[in-house]
């Protein structure tokens, strides 16, 4: 690696927009801004632009707890996040650049004895994937954290564990500075504080892009909005199964490192992972009413606390250093939204929910794919939003709750 941080000068201020741009990414968030590196990386690609309304990356890819796994339930989930994942393991390479990719393990809790089941299906699944996943027992859980409160005979007693070795985190902000650079690098414009307002729709194509700083005729439109999705494509008349619910998480003041792993309990709703400055950060599920707010609350922060406490009594006492929340866009069967839409040049990049940081890679990888090619490759195909009409879902609910 030749570098640990981006160099000032390596991502250019937003230039003056041009008339027109082959292609017009919606969205400066990891997401986007992998999709531009692999269009002009991969494709040849490089009359890009990437409109962003705000700062790179400072939607949710600058809020999230960086879990990255494949121990999904469905075969098409566990496939296109085994892909993404691979990526990971060497996207620092990818970028020439550090994105601190640490591959510690999760290790998600069974209190009950239906989670337990639940577990051997994912296990035996993941496994018939090529992922590594399995059970394992009270004995396996104490050897891969020790630390943990077992709560031998109490009503929280842990039972057993899923032990997903590949499971891992990485740095998100590298994540996006590396994409942005290289994309940058390669001739794609990335245009922050450009508010993309609407759209001129003619016939069943999108002609342009209308914005704060003006109108861009565009080829192909890919929306990458995160929590704003439902919003953004509504604006171009396609309406999204996808509700808007906020997403909390919090960091407590550094430690010396003392989990080894990530840990996360489906009965709690809380997870945990200690970040590389010795932060312990602690996430748990979605606020449960939609909302478009990223103010934090007190319930949320007790209910954290309480999880996180119970797992590791001695945090008792521990402070907390910041709370934070996103806006995240939850589709019904907690699988993404990729492929068409029913515009002929509008892609969806949509429906990330609590759970795409982990994709970054790979949606990008695979959407770049597809507007080069204009068609949707198979590992993308089970995600295509007529699923919703064909009652094809991909149910990862169970998958999903606060493993992240
Ligand atoms: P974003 O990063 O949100 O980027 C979208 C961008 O679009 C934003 O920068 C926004 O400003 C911009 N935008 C919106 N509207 C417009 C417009 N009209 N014009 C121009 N630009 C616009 N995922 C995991 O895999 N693992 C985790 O551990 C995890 N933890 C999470 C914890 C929290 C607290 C939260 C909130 C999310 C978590 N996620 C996690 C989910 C993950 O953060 C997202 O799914 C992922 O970052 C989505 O990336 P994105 O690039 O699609 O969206």
């Amino acid at each position: 690696l030749s570098r640990d941080y981006p160099v000032s000068g390596d991502i250019p201020a937003t230039p003056e927009l041009k008339p027109a741009y082959d292609v017009v990414i919606i969205g400066g968030g990891g997401h986007g801004l992998s999709c531009a590196h692999h269009l002009a990386k991969y494709h040849g690609i490089r009359s890009v632009a990437v409109l962003e309304k705000g700062y790179l990356a400072g939607g949710n890819t600058a809020r999230n707890t960086t879990t990255i796994r494949s121990n999904y339930i469905t075969p098409e989930g566990i496939a296109f996040y085994k892909e993404g994942v691979e990526l990971f393991e060497r996207l620092s390479q990818e970028l020439d650049f550090n994105v601190m990719f640490s591959q510690r393990g999760q290790l998600t809790l069974a209190h009950t004895e239906a989670t337990m089941r639940s577990f051997h299906m994912r296990a035996e699944m993941g496994k018939h994937m090529g992922t590594r996943t399995e059970v394992v027992d009270q004995k396996g859980v104490e050897e891969l954290c020790p630390l943990l409160n077992m709560d031998y005979g109490g009503a929280l007693e842990i039972l057993g564990g899923l032990w997903h070795a590949d499971g891992g985190t990485a740095r998100h902000d590298a994540v996006a500075w590396g994409y942005a650079a290289q994309a940058s690098r390669r001739g794609v414009e990335i245009h922050q504080r450009t508010e993309v307002q609407g759209f001129e729709v003619v016939g069943d194509r999108i002609r342009a892009v209308k914005t704060n700083r003006g109108r861009i005729a565009c080829g192909q439109v890919l929306i990458a909005t995160g929590g704003m999705n439902y919003d953004v494509a509504l604006m171009a008349g396609v309406e999204l199964p996808i509700r808007c619910y906020p997403l909390q998480a919090m960091v407590t003041q550094p430690l010396k490192p003392w989990l080894h792993t990530l840990v996360s309990s489906v009965s709690l709703h809380t997870y945990l992972v200690q970040s590389s400055r010795g932060e312990v950060v602690i996430g748990g599920g979605s606020d449960p009413y939609q909302l478009y707010s990223t103010r934090s609350t007190l319930d949320m922060k007790e209910h954290l606390a309480e999880g996180a406490v119970h797992l590791f009594p001695f945090l008792q006492g521990v402070r907390l250093l910041r709370q934070w929340a996103g806006i995240t866009d939850m589709t019904p069967d907690y699988s993404p939204i990729m492929g068409a839409s029913p515009l002929a040049n509008l892609w969806l990049d949509c429906g990330w929910g609590t759970w795409g940081f982990k994709a970054t890679p790979v949606a990008g990888k695979r959407m770049a794919q597809t507007i080069a090619d204009g068609r949707v490759p198979d590992i993308l195909k089970p995600f295509a939003l007529e699923r919703f009409e064909t009652f094809r879902l991909l149910n990862e609910m169970g998958a999903t709750a606060a493993s992240h």
